[in-house]
């Protein structure tokens, strides 16, 4: 995307958001100041940035630099760079030690493992990641965690919108050694960020991420509160998943009634039909940009996922050597336990993912050619994806996009 005109100060933000490319990450309101952009949940049920006041010229230089909706980029292809999965050093799948954590975790609680085990060991002094709002059950907001408790309170996927970095001056304020837990799209900007702000590079010691399918609205939760039978406004305490694997969405109202269903239900039929457009041509669903990334372990049953419950597993892959010497000594000293297996599982385990980088070439073109212009991605491997891809659901696939670039509103 080309920069605005001169002297329309905080246009770039709004025509990335207002083109349907907003991660809602929340790098702008960091980058600007919440007195000039802040985030908030837009009619469409997503975080958007309103700008208040005309960002400096220079915030606007660095947002433009560092917005995920107008570029994501490797600088250069590191040794190990898999072609479908990006870069990687191991790949292994297994569960955290601590019981309830491999319970309450999303998958079998890798991650939080791994947040517990930095902090137990003194080499962060706290962990920036996303929990449910102290006031509202179906909000997310950035907690600062600094013990297992609150990596417990943390733990499990939140399918709806979060902008951790939206309070990203805060955290680095704290000046103190920490690991962020984020969206694949909230890695990629906060990497591009630390060569705007030395202090990031000091204080950030471990990025870790999860692969992610899209974020959907919080339309998306209202509509599966009220298939569940109940409704927003009498929630007091709502999860979409965790308390084993998959585990079930569970709403617990005002009047102390439980409502739940399964995992297939929740995402498969609810959820994943509200996903924001940026998603639908993302072309980093598995955190390329992090130390560490853990998914679901899924077992097969016909070549597809099986979604019947059992005992958590987590996919973790370790991207840098950094990454790498954590999850060795997080295992080391019995934070997980895990096994080494072949790259060629992860596609067995995620599917979705493969399929996706296949078409996000065809479908960014498509978005494209149906709003003038599209987000740039760079060093992805995303041609040669589209290569393997089978050519004629690719097109039905760009067409699709192409339908829905046209007429989705924002
Ligand atoms: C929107 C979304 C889409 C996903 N899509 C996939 C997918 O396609 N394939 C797949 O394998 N896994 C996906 N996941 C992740 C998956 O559900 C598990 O989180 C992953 O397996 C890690 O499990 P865990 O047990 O290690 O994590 P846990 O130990 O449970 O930790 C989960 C971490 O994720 C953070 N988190 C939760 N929700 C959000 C959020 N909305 N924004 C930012 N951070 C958050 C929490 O702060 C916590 O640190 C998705 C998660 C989300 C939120």
């Amino acid at each position: 995307m080309s920069t605005p005109p001169p002297g329309k100060a905080g246009a770039l933000v709004e025509q990335v958001s207002s083109n349907g490319f907003c991660t809602g990450c929340g790098a702008c309101e960091s980058i600007a100041g919440s007195d000039t952009i802040t985030m908030r949940m837009s009619r469409g049920g997503w975080l958007r940035p309103v700008v208040l006041k005309p960002p400096s010229g220079q915030a606007e230089a660095v947002i433009a630099d560092v917005c995920p909706g107008l570029k994501v980029e490797h600088e250069q292809i590191t040794p190990g760079h898999h072609a479908v999965w990006g870069p990687l050093r191991q790949v292994r799948a297994g569960h955290a030690t601590d019981a309830e954590l491999r319970r309450q975790g999303s998958s079998g609680g890798g991650i939080s493992a791994i947040a517990n085990y930095l902090l137990e060991s003194d080499r962060v002094s706290f962990v920036a990641q996303i929990a449910v709002s102290g006031t509202d059950p179906l909000a997310n907001e950035l907690q600062i965690s600094r013990s297992r408790d609150d990596v417990l309170h943390a733990a499990g996927s939140r399918y709806a919108p979060s902008a951790p970095l939206s309070r990203l001056q805060d955290v680095l304020a704290l000046e103190q050694p920490f690991a962020f837990v984020g969206k694949p799209c909230d890695v990629a900007a906060l990497r591009r960020y630390a060569a705007h702000d030395k202090r990031l590079n000091t204080h950030l010691v471990c990025a870790i991420s999860f692969m992610c399918a899209g974020i959907p609205s919080i339309k998306g939760t209202h509509e599966l509160l009220r298939k569940l039978g109940t409704s927003p406004e009498q929630v007091r305490a709502f999860r979409y998943r965790g308390d084993g694997w998959p585990g079930m969405a569970r709403a617990i109202t005002n009047d102390g009634q439980t409502f739940e269903t399964d995992y297939n239900s929740s995402w498969g039929t609810v959820l994943n039909r509200h996903l924001q457009f940026r998603c639908k041509i993302c072309p980093d669903g598995t955190g390329e940009f992090a130390d560490i990334v853990c998914a679901d372990a899924w077992y097969g049953k016909d070549g597809y996922p099986d979604f019947t419950e059992r005992e958590g597993r987590s996919l973790i892959l370790s991207r840098t050597d950094l990454g790498e010497e954590i999850v060795s000594q997080a295992i080391t000293r019995g934070a997980i336990e895990a096994e080494y297996i072949p790259v060629e599982e992860i596609a067995r385990m995620q599917p979705y993912q493969v399929n996706r980088k296949q078409v996000v070439w065809g479908r960014r073109l498509a978005a494209r050619m149906a709003r003038g212009s599209a987000p740039h991605y760079v060093n992805l491997g995303l041609v040669r994806a589209a290569l393997s891809a089978r050519p004629v659901s690719a097109l039905r696939d760009a067409l699709g996009t192409y339908r829905r670039a046209k007429g989705e509103p924002q």
